[in-house]
């Protein structure tokens, strides 16, 4: 058995419905991602299309996949038919391609954009004003809706930084009214995410253990 089925029902408990779990499955092979299905859970988070689209293919349909990488605007196209929600979207650019291949496919396609939170250079996101500036440009495209935002801390053990960045994201998702998802939380920090507002997390580690090759 590969996957810790006791974390997993003690996670769900602790979330006690305050937030959504994604089971974040990227490099897991299809039988882990079928055995954490065959309990219950139906979201699931991946970061590379091609790797995404595989198990798309295989997988029961009812699976809400996410997107949560960094998505290249050339290969949206492959995931527009059929993904639930996109997490990491991060430019204007992006925002319309996926519009654009949303409207091929007769779909609205929900997205969250990535605002930087972290004091590492490394992360990618926008920042307050950009966030702004993408927001109006948002509100004449017909085929996205952007829905939330989406931030990951530092990778710190400094738990009042990883704290504060929280509350700050959580601060600019309260200005947008229509805004109804807010994604913080990995397997590290998801608690503190929780307190400081998060409705949904991104878990892999702690669910499927640890990955082989490092995340970009
Ligand atoms: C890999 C990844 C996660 C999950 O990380 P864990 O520490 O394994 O829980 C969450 N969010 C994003 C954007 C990721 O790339």
């Amino acid at each position: 058995m590969a996957i810790n089925k006791e974390k997993y029902t003690f996670l769900l408990a602790e979330l006690d419905s305050k937030a959504t779990l994604v089971a974040v499955s990227k490099t897991k092979p299809i039988e882990d991602l079928q055995e954490l299905y065959d309990l219950g859970q139906r979201d699931f988070g991946e970061n590379y299309v091609q790797e995404l689209v595989d198990k798309e293919t295989v997988l029961p349909k009812d699976i809400h996949w996410h997107f949560i990488g960094h998505l290249q605007s050339n290969k949206v196209k492959y995931v527009a038919p059929f993904v639930h929600l996109i997490h990491g979207v991060d430019s204007l650019n992006l925002l319309k391609e996926i519009n654009k291949e949303a409207g091929k496919n007769s779909r609205v396609i929900d997205c969250l954009l990535q605002v930087h939170i972290a004091t590492e250079e490394t992360k990618f996101g926008l920042g307050a004003t950009e966030l702004a500036e993408v927001m109006n440009a948002a509100a004449h495209l017909k085929n996205v809706r952007v829905s939330g935002l989406m931030g990951m801390a530092s990778f710190s053990s400094d738990l009042k930084l990883v704290r504060k960045e929280f509350q700050e994201l959580k601060l600019l998702y309260n200005q947008y009214a229509g805004f109804t998802i807010l994604s913080m939380g990995m397997s590290g920090d998801y608690s503190i995410a929780i307190e400081a507002g998060s409705n949904m997390v991104r878990i892999g580690s702690l669910l499927f253990g640890e990955r082989n090759y490092p995340v970009k």
